[in-house]
């Protein structure tokens, strides 16, 4: 790789964080070219943007540095139909998530240096705090180090990205990917939707009204999470009332007990051995038939109704209404999600 002056770098895909990541490394000096499908969905906004848009195969081959930021689930076949025949001898591959390399469903040639940068925070926020001379904390990863300056590389880039400004900490990929997929599970979109469903369920069931029920239960979430994020369970303990605080601390170990950390253990277990990754597969292999029924139960759950006429009456909401998946579905994906939405996009 050549390093007397800054490598030339690669971004492929153009969604949530390949745009922040493309952006601020520009403005902090690299050589960034796009690498997107010809058409595809994001192709406008990175021409837009004022950035030279290759093909995949065309970005690799002129890059030192190749940051792989499409959806996890076609990084294997990125991988295996463009990017392995096309990537300089011993350029440097990253990636923002290790899920792929993990647990091998990319093998990367033996000649490259592979690393990982993922910011801890969605691409509107990593390129926000950017702007504003601050940056979003990054973790960073080695599996491959051929030259002996992979970590030379991802610092590098983290830096770029605005990271160094704040906080990188060093991990393994096994770590980043067996964390994350375990915290979006069991804790903040698996966990937090289901209790909040049941949450909901439990007091429209005992004949309360709907929308009581909605308030409670859902919207009010945010101002706890809101001190969570400012000051941690402290803070919470802070701005609630002692009844709160006396009711947090005899009910909430009875919903979430013993019996759920066990389960969560058993979580944790299958992301571990493998065992979620390769229902994940298969499944997304099969066409998605069971993803879009549960996504179907979820879009069908009554809070969801009564929240859309709740929201409608907020007006505040309406001024800086995030993206939906609806807004946001790209033609070649199945996997489309919110963009500005903190907890979506973390996880
Ligand atoms: P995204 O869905 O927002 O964007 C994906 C981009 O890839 C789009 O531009 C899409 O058009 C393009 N694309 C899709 N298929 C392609 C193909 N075959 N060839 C070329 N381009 C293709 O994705 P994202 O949320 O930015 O995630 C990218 C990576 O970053 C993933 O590995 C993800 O796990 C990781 N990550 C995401 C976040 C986050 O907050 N969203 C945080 C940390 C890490
Ligand atoms: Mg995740």
């Amino acid at each position: 790789m050549n390093t007397s002056t800054n490598p030339t770098i690669a971004i492929i895909g153009y969604g949530s964080q390949g745009r922040a990541h493309a952006l601020n490394l520009r403005d902090s000096g690299f050589d960034v070219v796009v690498g997107l499908r010809p058409g595809g969905p994001t192709e406008v906004k990175a021409l837009a943007d004022g950035f030279t848009v290759k093909t995949p195969a065309e970005a690799a081959a002129g890059a030192d540095l190749v940051a792989v930021l499409t959806p996890d689930m076609v990084q294997k076949k990125l991988y295996n139909d463009v990017l392995a025949a096309n990537l300089k001898p011993g350029a440097c591959l990253l990636f923002a998530h290790g899920l792929n390399v993990h647990f091998g469903m990319i093998s990367p040639r033996a000649d490259l240096d592979v690393v990982l940068v993922a910011p801890k925070g969605p691409g509107a926020l990593v390129r926000r705090e950017y702007e504003i001379g601050r940056g979003v904390p990054c973790i960073y990863a080695m599996h491959q180090d051929r030259s002996g300056r992979a970590e030379e590389f991802a610092k590098l880039y983290a830096a770029g990205l605005g990271g160094a400004r704040a906080n990188l900490i060093r991990t393994t990929f096994k770590e980043e990917t067996e964390t994350d997929l375990f915290g979006e599970q069991a804790v903040l979109c698996g966990g937090a939707s289901a209790l909040v469903q049941a949450g909901f369920e439990t007091l429209v069931e005992a004949g309360y009204q709907p929308e009581i029920a909605y308030y409670e239960v859902l919207h009010e979430l945010k101002l706890i999470v809101d001190l969570f994020y400012e000051g941690g369970i402290t803070r919470m303990l802070e701005f609630v009332s002692e009844t709160a605080q006396y009711g947090d601390f005899v009910s909430g170990p009875r919903v979430i007990n013993a019996e759920t950390k066990a389960r969560m253990k058993d979580i944790l277990s299958e992301i571990q051995d493998g065992t979620f990754v390769q229902r994940w597969v298969a499944e997304y292999d099969a066409g998605l038939p069971n993803y879009k029924k549960f996504q179907q139960a979820d879009l069908d759950h009554p809070i969801e109704k009564v929240g859309r006429e709740l929201r409608a009456k907020m007006q505040w909401l309406q001024q800086n209404a995030p993206q939906t998946a609806a807004t946001q579905q790209d033609a070649g994906q199945a996997t489309a999600k919110p963009s500005t939405h903190p907890i979506a996009e973390t996880a």
